[in-house]
């Protein structure tokens, strides 16, 4: 059966809906109304503008679902609304902006810059390894891969790496992407049987930035589309980065997938320290205008200390209450606004199993490979770590240590705790390493 242009136009509205915000999509695309079907197709839309734009911005969209003519312009005509333009001559209507505008504007948070990322021992590294790949794309780390807990500025982050290159590297082609939202276009492509127009378009980025790959688990067919489009990308030297929950190697994705994930640097982003907490607080009171003493902002960062998000959160709460009731920020103030967001204590008692878990994500091995017995250098020298660890941070005997690592020897024990000791006296990176390790461990 042949499609109607009411089909053709209702599948373009969906293909829109996935490509373009809700934003976009609400005020440039849905006020448009298809009202003819004949040898072209007849859009009607509320002012010149939302056409321009269309025009403008969806020109390759629109031929590929509309027919166009000889010089490959979509033949459409366009009828502007009328009674629309009497509206419009009171409340005039801004210039609509050019797609990538639009996009930089909408799809990312404005305040997720360098600038505003607070640094502590937690994710400076990962910091300056994002700095480094947005001042020198494809060139340093490729692919950056950045794993950690929600709530811990992972998508500042790569929000942070987009806005430092649209404003250092205005030529280069940059898409940042949530994994649901590939897969959603991907679907899209292949219901369209257009997926090699996808592919081009990717093909055809310098940087891409995908947000949250956990996401990608257990959807075969994605899985392997995004693994091509990532080696071609990967091949021809263009920048990829990656967030995720986990580590590459705790994804439930194929080998082939988590090979090419690893190939770059990985690299963990842990929860900050206490003074870390405060320094986010300051910066985020200020931020806010909110007057904030030194004392309370360690007493609410004692009491958060897992998220991110939740600090900004107990910032935001505050300073409402305080404006609205006309307060000082006291501490009684904090008990009665924040109380229900305060974490107990969580200091649980350290063992070998969080030593082991905590190594294992850093390091980006099997927990179970950190207790047997393998002796290739990725296993044993982080298993050496985890030893190292636990002498320092147990105070139980080494022989009991010792049998908790899947029943090593006292001896095997005490010579990876000496190699440890002596290496760090000279390595600053396995100090800053350890240091993170252990910080991990104990919150
Ligand atoms: P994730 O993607 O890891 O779940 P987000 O990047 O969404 O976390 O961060 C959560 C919130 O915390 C965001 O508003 C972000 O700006 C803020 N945030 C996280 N880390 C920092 C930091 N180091 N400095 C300042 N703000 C941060
Ligand atoms: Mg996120």
């Amino acid at each position: 059966m042949p499609e109607t242009k009411e089909t053709l136009w209702s599948e373009f509205l969906s293909f829109m809906q996935n490509r373009c915000t809700r934003t976009e999509y609400e005020n440039w695309i849905a006020p448009i109304q298809c009202i003819e079907e004949s040898d072209s197709i007849t859009l009607q839309v509320p002012n010149i503008f939302v056409q321009e734009y269309l025009l403008d911005n969806y020109h390759e969209a629109l031929t590929s679902f509309f027919p166009k003519d000889k010089k490959g312009q979509p033949l459409i005509t366009f009828l502007i609304k009328e009674g629309a333009k009497q509206q419009r001559k009171r409340r005039p209507i801004a210039r609509p902006k050019k797609r990538s505008e639009v996009e930089h504007d909408l799809r990312l948070n404005a305040s997720y810059t360098f600038d505003n990322f607070i640094e502590g021992p937690s994710n400076q590294f990962i910091k300056s390894a994002a700095l480094g790949v947005a001042s020198r794309p494809g060139k340093s780390y490729n692919p950056l891969f950045i794993h950690g807990g929600v709530g811990l500025g992972k998508t500042h982050l790569l929000h942070g790496i987009s806005h430092f290159v649209n404003q250092h590297h205005k030529k280069l082609q940059i898409q940042c992407i949530t994994t649901e939202a590939f897969i959603n276009d991907l679907v899209f492509h292949l219901r369209n049987k257009s997926v090699d127009k996808m592919k081009r378009y990717y093909r055809n980025l310098d940087i891409l930035l995908v947000d949250d790959i956990q996401f990608l688990q257990n959807r075969l067919n994605f899985e392997e589309e995004f693994c091509n489009m990532f080696e071609a990308l990967i091949n021809s030297s263009k920048q990829i980065v990656i967030s995720s929950d986990k580590p590459p190697g705790q994804l439930q994705l194929s080998e082939r997938m988590v090979a090419r994930m690893e190939w770059g640097l990985v690299a963990h982003i842990g929860t900050p320290d206490l003074e870390t907490r405060v320094a986010i607080l300051q910066h985020k009171a200020d931020q806010t205008s909110l007057k904030l003493p030194n004392q309370i902002a360690f007493y609410i960062a004692e009491h958060i200390y897992s998220n991110v998000r939740q600090l900004e959160g107990a910032i935001n709460r505050l300073g409402a209450y305080c404006r609205l009731m006309h307060l000082e920020l006291t501490k009684d103030v904090v008990d009665q606004t924040l109380g229900e967001m305060f974490q107990a204590p969580a200091r649980s008692k350290i063992s070998v199993d969080r030593i082991l878990h905590s190594v294992s994500s850093m390091f980006n091995v099997r927990e179970s490979d950190l207790r047997g017995s393998s002796r290739t250098k990725d296993v044993t020298f982080p298993r050496q770590i985890a030893m190292y660890l636990a002498k320092e941070l147990l105070g139980e005997s080494l022989t009991k240590i010792a049998s908790a690592f899947g029943g090593k020897t006292h001896s095997t024990l005490l010579h990876a705790w000496k190699k440890i000791a002596n290496q760090l006296k000279h390595d600053e990176i396995l100090r800053r390493q350890i240091q993170m390790t252990r910080q991990n461990i104990e919150t």
